[in-house]
């Protein structure tokens, strides 16, 4: 598993980019499905309800949701704890305190009225928040059940994409968009990733 994630690091430093170098195969592109395989053969997948990988979702989301669940995101928390220097405070909402996810993901302000707005445009349930994102995506899920429940779930994470993305648009490239924008562009792309299902 390590070197999996070691090879989707990179993710991370390619900020404000969605190209993903995927060192695992020959060409460098990102294979959900090889990856799966991959994982498969090597280790334990410890959260297999979450990690639903028949969900309609980008393998960019996908993957995404995997560092995240994982605890491997490199939030302001994540790189100080491996004693590197940066400048800290809230791209999203300007306080100043040390970004950690449960922070960049459910209780900052931005955050918490993006939920509020994707919830009214889609029907998603608004998360419980609980002591981590782990526990609160893992709350949320089991609180779910009958047909929609995948659809709600590829909301949930096509949503915490967003916000990271957001995040590093504005920390990378200076651009900020507001709240209710980034709202009607999950709503769009959900409906795209749903169109077929
Ligand atoms: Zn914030």
């Amino acid at each position: 598993m390590s070197f999996i994630l070691e090879g989707a690091t990179n993710l991370q430093f390619a900020e404000g980019t969605d190209k993903i170098f995927w060192k695992w195969s020959a060409d460098g592109t990102f294979s959900s499905t090889k990856t799966y395989k991959l994982m498969a053969s090597i280790g334990k997948i410890k959260t297999p309800v979450l990690w639903n990988w028949k969900l309609r979702l980008p393998p960019k989301i996908k993957l995404f949701s995997l560092l995240l669940l994982q605890g491997k995101l490199l939030t302001q928390q994540a790189l100080l704890r491996r004693n590197i220097q940066i400048h800290t405070g809230c791209s999203l909402c300007s306080e100043s305190l040390v970004e950690d996810s449960l922070h960049l993901f459910f209780t900052c302000t931005y955050s918490t009225r993006l939920w509020q707005l994707v919830g009214n445009l889609t029907g998603l349930a608004f998360p419980v928040i609980s002591d981590t994102v782990l526990q609160t995506v893992l709350n949320t899920e089991s609180s779910l059940s009958g047909p929609g429940k995948d659809k709600m779930l590829a909301y949930m994470f096509t949503t915490l994409w967003s916000l990271w993305n957001e995040r590093n648009n504005r920390r990378s490239r200076d651009e900020a968009k507001p709240v209710h924008v980034l709202a009607k562009s999950i709503q769009e792309d959900g409906a795209l990733f749903f169109k077929h299902s």
